[in-house]
């Protein structure tokens, strides 16, 4: 089975070589040759080509997209919280939208799943899903406090060692909104308590001001600020329903159980990653400045990769992001920029102030990646590269690399011979109009199209 890509803008995923004009030849499933050619097409009007033939024209075309930081895309618990794990036509459906936008590779930061669920959602989509693994004693204490209704028998005998025998590409995701009194909270906890007790909704906006007035932003027991607390209630229209005790008690309730043994968690984690020489992908929030601080300077000269997950995450101020990231990269730990849904979507970020801050400087943030957003709705990859390099924070050749062999390079298992348009590479490839790359026209994968025309093929799912 052969395939010529020709026609377009080719971009190797090396950040740097770009090719005007230029070919794509896949052969069984792996690139065979890249070719530049202009004013000297071998092929002629393609007579000469035997296999499929795309025109590229007007096109850019590229790597697939890896994208390291996932959440339900597989069966099995969902979130460092172990949430219930969503039904297959959800993580099928969540598959389905990062392939159409062009990601050919997702690492699941949904630790609690098994190798088992990973290899079930690898086998049936096209996708190439990798796993991580959060199979850890605080990790599991913190999820069964926070939620922990995902979590099967089967997962709670589990071990990191034992993941990582199995497959699993990294440790990950350590620490999460849900168990570390961040968004997870602000969207689903503490309104669920809320409404179970009086009856009435209130928004992520109000879940967090209320939750702010009572733990601070660094979540502290001792933060609570009893004026503001009266006037977030107020505003939420709980101020007949509840007294200032009663809604800082059943803040804090929700929040702080979890909240101890994630941070536990994330230590225990970052030192199995350094025993067991595989990355680690931490939570950096607001919640976990300062332990992330300590282990910076703890693991001072060690050998481990710690990638400080979503870098720009808005729980920090713009400053607070800049500041901790640049102490990480002075510390050799690599940052990983989150688009959430802030560039289209805006449910849950509403703002780019921390994202412009931070791939403003030209080395402070090495890969980027979704996270998953409000119910799974995040912005596509493919926009955040393109964004990128629309701000001029990288040319375009480097914003493909962040999506790409960057994230090849810092993560060793999660897409080897991948992420690049290279003679021998797997054939993950992407033709994505030059003019908005969100029209995602074809991708293919190990050689195969599975996006024909912007429409998945059947060969999409198996
Ligand atoms: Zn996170």
């Amino acid at each position: 089975m052969s395939t010529l890509i020709r026609g377009g803008t080719v971009i190797k995923g090396s950040g740097d070589t770009v090719i005007e004009g230029g070919a794509v030849v896949i052969r069984d499933g792996r690139i065979a040759d890249v070719l530049d050619i202009r004013g000297a097409d071998p092929w002629g009007a393609d007579r000469d080509f035997a296999g499929d033939v795309i025109d590229a024209s007007g096109c850019v075309v590229m790597p697939g997209l890896i994208n390291s930081h996932t959440h339900g895309v597989t069966p099995g618990a969902l979130f460092p919280s172990a949430a219930p794990a969503l039904t297959e036509e959800r993580w099928m459906g969540n598959l389905d939208r990062h392939l159409l936008a062009g990601t050919t590779t997702v690492l699941s930061l949904c630790g609690f799943a098994s190798m088992d669920d990973v290899r079930e959602a690898d086998r049936r989509h096209a996708v190439h899903v990798r796993g991580a693994t959060t199979h850890l004693p605080h990790c599991l204490q913190a999820a069964g406090m926070a939620d922990g209704q995902g979590l099967t028998a089967e997962a709670r005998e589990l071990t990191v060692e034992r993941m990582l025998l199995d497959g699993a590409v990294a440790i990950g995701e350590l620490g999460g909104g849900q168990t570390l009194g961040g968004g997870g909270q602000d969207l689903v906890y503490i309104p669920a308590a809320i409404h179970k007790v009086s009856g009435i909704l209130i928004t992520i906006d109000q879940a967090r001001r209320i939750k702010e007035a009572v733990l601070g932003r660094f979540i502290d027991a001792a933060a609570l600020n009893v004026v503001a607390l009266a006037e977030a209630a107020k505003e939420a229209g709980l101020a007949e329903a509840f007294t200032a005790t009663q809604l800082a008690k059943l803040v804090t309730d929700s929040v702080m159980p979890s909240f101890v043994p994630a941070i536990e968690g994330i230590r225990e984690g970052v030192q199995a990653a350094a025993k067991f020489g595989v990355p680690a992908i931490v939570h950096s929030a607001s919640a976990t400045a300062g332990v992330l601080r300590e282990l910076m300077f703890e693991l001072d000269g060690g050998e481990a990769t710690v990638i400080a997950a979503h870098a720009n995450h808005p729980s920090h101020t713009p400053d607070e992001a800049r500041e901790l990231a640049v102490l990480g990269r002075k510390m050799g730990w690599p940052a990983e920029a989150s688009v959430f849904d802030l560039l289209h979507r805006k449910h849950t970020v509403t703002t780019r102030e921390h994202w412009d801050l931070l791939l403003r400087e030209p080395d402070l943030i090495s890969v980027i990646g979704t996270d998953y957003g409000h119910d799974g709705d995040h912005d596509e990859l493919i926009s955040a590269v393109q964004d990128i390099a629309a701000f001029g924070h990288r040319s375009l050749a480097g914003a493909v690399a962040m999506a790409t062999s960057a994230v090849a390079g810092l993560i060793p298992g999660i897409a080897p011979a991948s992420g690049r348009l290279e003679a021998g590479c797997i054939a993950d490839v992407v033709v994505a109009r030059a003019d908005d790359l969100r029209d995602v026209r074809f991708v293919l994968v190990e050689g195969v199209c599975v996006v024909r025309d912007g429409q998945l093929t059947p060969e999409a799912h198996r």
